[in-house]
C-alpha cells in the first residue's frame, strides 16, 4: 500500500485515483475546482464512464479515496504524486501548460523530501525537466525529488478495463531509484513496462497518438477513394485488417476523429516539430484530411436532399459526443457539422444517450430531444455522428413512418446500405462506393 495523490480530477485523474485506490493504495484525489470536489464528497462523478461510480463508492467506502482542494492536504503524507491536469491546444496549436506550471508550483510549496512527482498529463517533449526547474525555482530549500514520466493511454468509453488492462506502461525518468519506484507501483497491472528516459516518454504518447490519427485519416482517405472507383471501404479495411502488419483497430472510415486527445495532440506535435525547423507534412496531411471530412459530411447531406440551400429543412443528429459511452463533446464532430447546418438554415434535432446536457452548452440552437424516435418526427434527413451501440438496433421501419422523408447519412457506417434500402431509406454511409455511398 501507498499513500499517493493525483493532482486534476478529470477524466484521466478520476480514474487514476479511483484505480489505484482499487489495487489497495490510499489516494488523496485533489482538484482546484471546488465545485467539483465538493460533488465527489456527494458522491456525484465529474464525468460519464461506465463502471465508474460503483469503482469510486467501493474506495469511498473503504477510505481508500479521499477528495480536498488543499495541496497542504493531499500532500502531507504522500509518497507519489500523478499529476492529472488539462494541457489544451493554445496558440498555433503548442500545448496550453499554464495547468501543469499552477500545480507544479503549488506542489513545490508543500513538497517532502523524497517526493516522486509523475507526469500523466500529455506534455511537450522537455516538459518533465522544465517542470524540475519550476519546483526548483519555487521551493530552492528541496533537494530531493523527481520527476518521472508516465504517459496515460486510457480511452474514454473503456477507461476502467484499459487502465486495469494496459498494452504497456512507460516510465521515463533518467533517476534509476525512482523510475524503479514508479515500475513497482505498477507492477500489479502485469503489463510490460518499459523503462526510457523522460523525453522519450514523452514523445512516446504523442508518437502513438499521432500514429492512430494518422490510421482514421488514412482510411478516411481511402474511403473517398472507394466512393470514386464504386469499391466499398468497409470491406476494404476488413481485408486489410487481416494482415498482422496492419491490424484491424482504427480502421473505421467515417466522419473523423474528435475528442479531447487527437486533435490537440497532432497540433502540438506539428508544433513541436515546426519549432524545430521541421515541416511536417504528414501530419498536415492528416489535420486536413479530419477537417475535410466534416465539410464533406454537409456537402454530402445537401446531395442527398437535392438542395445547395438547407432551409426549410429538418435534420436530426443521432449522437453528440465524440464517441459512444463518454459524454465528453470536446472536439466532437457534431458540434462542427451541427453549426454548419445551422448556418445554413437548417432546423437541427438531437439525440444522446448520454452527452445531451454536454452538448446543450456547445449547440444551445440545437433541440435536444430526450428519444430518438421523437426527434425523427418531421425530419428530412437524420445523420449519425456517433456509433453508440444503441442506435445499431434501432427500430428503424418505426424511424421511416415519423420522418417527413426517409433520407439518412450515416457518419459512422453502422447500418447495412442493402437493408436500409428494402426498408425504403435514401441511404448514404462513408465510402461504400458498390452499396450505398
Ligand atoms: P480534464 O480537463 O478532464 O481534467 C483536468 C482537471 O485538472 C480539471 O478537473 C481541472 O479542474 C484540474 N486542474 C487544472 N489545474 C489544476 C491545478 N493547478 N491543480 C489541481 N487541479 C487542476 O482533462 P483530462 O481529459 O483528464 O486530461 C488530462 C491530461 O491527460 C491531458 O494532458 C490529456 O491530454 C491527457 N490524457 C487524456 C485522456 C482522455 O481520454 N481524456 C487520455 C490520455 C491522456
Amino acid at each position: 500500500m501507498k499513500n499517493i495523490c493525483v493532482v486534476g480530477v478529470g477524466y484521466v485523474g478520476i480514474i487514476t485515483a479511483a484505480c489505484f485506490a482499487d489495487l489497495g493504495n490510499n489516494v488523496m484525489a485533489l482538484d482546484i475546482d471546488e465545485t467539483k470536489i465538493a460533488g465527489l464528497k456527494d458522491g456525484l462523478m465529474p464525468i460519464y464512464e461506465p463502471g465508474l461510480k460503483d469503482l469510486v463508492d467501493r474506495n469511498v467506502l473503504a477510505n481508500r479515496i479521499n477528495y480536498t482542494t488543499s495541496y497542504e492536504e493531499a500532500l502531507k503524507d504522500a509518497e507519489f504524486v500523478f499529476i492529472a491536469v488539462g494541457t489544451p491546444s493554445g496558440v498555433d496549436g503548442e500545448a496550453d501548460l499554464q495547468y501543469v506550471a499552477s500545480s507544479a508550483r503549488a506542489i513545490a510549496d508543500h513538497i517532502k523530501e523524497g517526493l516522486i512527482i509523475i507526469n500523466k498529463s500529455t506534455v511537450p517533449v522537455g516538459t518533465g525537466d522544465w517542470v524540475s526547474d519550476i519546483i526548483r525555482e519555487q521551493n530552492p530549500e528541496v533537494e530531493n525529488f523527481s520527476v518521472v514520466s508516465c504517459p496515460e493511454f486510457l480511452r474514454e468509453g473503456s477507461a476502467i478495463a484499459d487502465f486495469m488492462n494496459p498494452h504497456r506502461i512507460v516510465v521515463g525518468s533518467l533517476d534509476e531509484e525512482a523510475a524503479e519506484k514508479v515500475a513497482r507501483l505498477h507492477l500489479p497491472l502485469r503489463a510490460p513496462i518499459l523503462v526510457t528516459d523522460l523525453r522519450t516518454a514523452e514523445m512516446i504518447k504523442y508518437a502513438s497518438n499521432a500514429f492512430l490519427a494518422t490510421k482514421i485519416s488514412f482510411i478516411n482517405e481511402i474511403a473517398n477513394i472507394c466512393e470514386d472507383l464504386g469499391a466499398d471501404v468497409m470491406e476494404v479495411s476488413n481485408g486489410m485488417g487481416f494482415d498482422s502488419r496492419i491490424g484491424p483497430s482504427f480502421l473505421n472510415a467515417g466522419i473523423g476523429y474528435g475528442g479531447s486527445c487527437f486533435p490537440k495532440d497532432v497540433k502540438a506535435l506539428a508544433y513541436m516539430a515546426e519549432k524545430s525547423g521541421r515541416h511536417p507534412q504528414l501530419l498536415h496531411s492528416v489535420m486536413e484530411i479530419n477537417t475535410d471530412r466534416r465539410v464533406m459530411a454537409v456537402e454530402q447531406i445537401k446531395s442527398l436532399l437535392d438542395s445547395d440551400k438547407l432551409s426549410g429543412k429538418v435534420i436530426g443528429m443521432l449522437g453528440l459526443s465524440f464517441k459512444p459511452n463518454t459524454d465528453d463533446m470536446r472536439d466532437a464532430p457534431s458540434i462542427t457539422i451541427g453549426s454548419m447546418l445551422l448556418k445554413d438554415g437548417a432546423v437541427v434535432k438531437a439525440f444522446d444517450p448520454i452527452a445531451m446536457e454536454e452538448a446543450a452548452k456547445l449547440l444551445p440552437d440545437v433541440e435536444m430531444v430526450d428519444n430518438p424516435y421523437t426527434m425523427a418526427e418531421g425530419c428530412d434527413l437524420l445523420i449519425v455522428n456517433t456509433e453508440w451501440n444503441e442506435f445499431r438496433q434501432l427500430d428503424l421501419k418505426r424511424i421511416k413512418k415519423v420522418m417527413r422523408n426517409p433520407v439518412l447519412f450515416d457518419g459512422r457506417n453502422i447500418y447495412d446500405p442493402t437493408k436500409m434500402a428494402e426498408i425504403g431509406f435514401r441511404y448514404r454511409g462513408v465510402g461504400r462506393g458498390y452499396n450505398g455511398s
